[in-house]
């Protein structure tokens, strides 16, 4: 019988929260000085939310410390955390801290990696936020 051995698929970069393959490995880190760029519009918004994305990220970095992944945008091998999943964590932590809807809207027109709309987006469509 012949084997085929050329069927093993390529080695797939998971995602450390929903374990789905990463396509576009974008370290948590670069997402956050994103969020910080759009943020400096609300300095209260920086104020509290950037250091719990600092504070995200330490636990990322420490928890990941085999599966870590090259970064396509800052070419650092760090823990790599699915732009869904972390820009979830970050719509969520803004649902906390009672944002502006306006915010919320804005960040996700800024932000959205929902692209099966089956998240966060829908959220919107039903008029949650
Ligand atoms: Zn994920
Ligand atoms: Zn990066």
């Amino acid at each position: 019988m012949l084997k085929h051995f050329n069927t093993q698929p390529e080695p797939q970069i998971l995602c450390d929260v929903c374990s789905e393959a990463v396509s576009n490995p974008i370290c948590p880190s670069c997402l956050t000085n994103e969020i910080e760029a759009w943020a400096t519009l609300y300095p209260d918004l920086i104020k509290n939310l950037i250091p719990r994305l600092r504070q995200y990220l330490n636990q990322a970095d420490d928890r990941i410390v085999f599966e870590a992944t090259l970064c396509l945008k800052c070419n650092e091998t760090r823990g790599i955390v699915c732009p869904y999943c972390f820009t979830e964590f970050v719509f969520n932590e803004l649902k906390r801290m009672k944002v502006n809807k306006i915010i919320l809207k804005e960040f996700l027109e800024f932000f959205n990696f929902d692209f099966d709309h089956n998240g966060y987006s829908n959220e919107e469509k039903l008029g949650v936020i």
